[in-house]
């Protein structure tokens, strides 16, 4: 049992919906086995608890466990090209990197710095598009276990149009993907996600055994890309004769399990089934600007109430940290002027947290800081004369100290990452 004592922020209610931000000047949460038992004034915790070990963080903010909606683990090497667009960007830089993995010794080290890297910007749970080849998606799974990460991914299949090396068949495909399942599925803190790259390389052959893997495994998960780029959504109607949501839809790939990244270029249809099939969007704003893809709609979202979240999508996402994922977030609703989305601090934390819980399905053990859910948090204590010190003491409000941390806050400044009252940094 450990009590912490801390300036708590989080977001329990949808902001999009009115909600608010929930800020705690000096909170006192309690926490037994991982999960959050009590939580209220610390003074009052305290005195009902006084032979507790008090972990003191009132130097800094507690905010909840990151969540990345949308991450490449064989991209950790790729971040940082400029200059290109989405499908050379994965011709020349993406795919040449993920084609390295079939090496295990250096998918291996690439697993090691990738979980590092989630662990040291405070995400602590994460779908992540994994590799093409099997050997390199059990040693991702296997260090997320060791360092106690709670992670969905799976095998990204595709074949066509890729490189071929990274080519598979229908039947490969879901065999592998039936055996990483058993060995990682719902195991602990992780999950298996069925991940056809997207539906530009994949048959409907292939599509369909995605499919059947998904109805054969319960409680799996589904990923992929949508609506990306132009050029990239002009070649899926050539190869399907369909819009790019129904090349997945009539594989039966569509439903409340299923996240899709990106949605930057939708049609109203597709965000109406998006809606009535409870998927969810991961917004990947740092890529959308990086490879020019385009201003994401969001109010076209909300209004049509499909679920968003963030993702960081490294490797064309600049890097880890969801604090700039979400700043990035507002500087494009910013940019789309009066079609933008006006954002607080509120909605950028939640959308960095609670809707990444509940697109994974996992809102009721993560995403805030509640009663009855897990320790997952992170604390943020910038180094003191760093810009973002002198801005949070001197924030005006809860609030405004919130979007201080949004623009200024790196990974430098996190102290502290828990997992499931495990501290897993710091
Ligand atoms: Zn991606």
């Amino acid at each position: 049992m450990t009590l912490y004592r801390a300036q708590v922020m989080d977001t329990p209610d949808d902001p999009f919906r009115g909600g608010a931000l929930r800020a705690d000047a000096d909170a006192g949460l309690l926490v037994v086995d991982g999960m959050i038992v009590e939580r209220g004034p610390y003074a009052d915790v305290r005195r009902e608890h006084l032979g507790e070990a008090v972990v003191d963080l009132t130097s800094g903010l507690l905010l909840p466990g990151f969540v990345d909606t949308h991450v490449h683990y064989p991209q950790m090497r790729a971040i940082g090209a400029l200059g290109m667009p989405l499908l050379e960007w994965l011709d020349r830089c993406a795919l040449p990197e993920e084609a390295r993995l079939a090496d295990a010794g250096y998918a291996r080290e690439v697993a090691g710095e990738f979980i590092a890297s989630l662990v040291d910007s405070g995400t602590t749970t994460a779908l992540v598009f994994g590799s093409h080849f099997a050997p390199a998606v059990d040693l991702l799974f296997e260090r997320a276990t060791e360092r106690g990460l709670r992670i969905t991914s799976g095998l990204v299949v595709g074949d066509r149009l890729l490189r071929p090396e990274l080519h598979t068949t229908a039947q490969r495909a879901y065999d592998q993907a039936r055996e990483l399942a058993r060995r990682w599925h719902q195991q602990g803190r992780t999950r298996y996600a069925v991940t056809p790259r997207f539906s530009l390389s994949c048959t409907d052959e292939l599509l369909e055994s995605c499919s059947a893997m998904h109805a054969d495994t319960a409680g799996c998960w589904f990923t992929s890309h949508i609506n990306e780029n132009p050029a990239e959504i002009a070649k899926v109607r050539e190869l399907f004769g369909c819009g790019y949501l129904d090349s997945y839809d009539k594989h039966g790939l569509v439903g409340p399990k299923s996240v899709f990244a990106h949605n930057v270029h939708p049609t109203d249809t597709e965000l109406e089934l998006l809606a009535a099939s409870g998927a969810s969007v991961a917004h990947c704003p740092t890529s959308n600007a990086a490879l020019g893809s385009g201003l994401f709609p969001l109010d076209r979202h909300l209004s049509c109430g499909v679920r968003v979240a963030l993702g960081s999508d490294v490797g064309a996402g600049t890097g880890f940290s969801l604090f700039k994922e979400g700043l990035q977030a507002y500087f494009l609703q910013r940019l789309r002027g009066p079609e933008g989305v006006p954002m607080t601090s509120a909605h950028l934390l939640y959308l960095a947290t609670s809707a990444g819980a509940d697109a994974l399905g996992l809102g009721d053990q993560v995403g805030d800081l509640e009663v009855g859910k897990r320790f997952d948090a992170v604390w943020l204590d910038p180094p003191p004369g760093t810009p973002l010190a002198i801005g949070l003491r001197h924030a005006d409000g809860s609030s405004d100290a919130l979007a201080k941390a949004f623009a200024l806050a790196t990974p430098h400044d996190l102290r502290g990452v828990w997992v499931d009252g495990e501290r897993v940094k710091g």
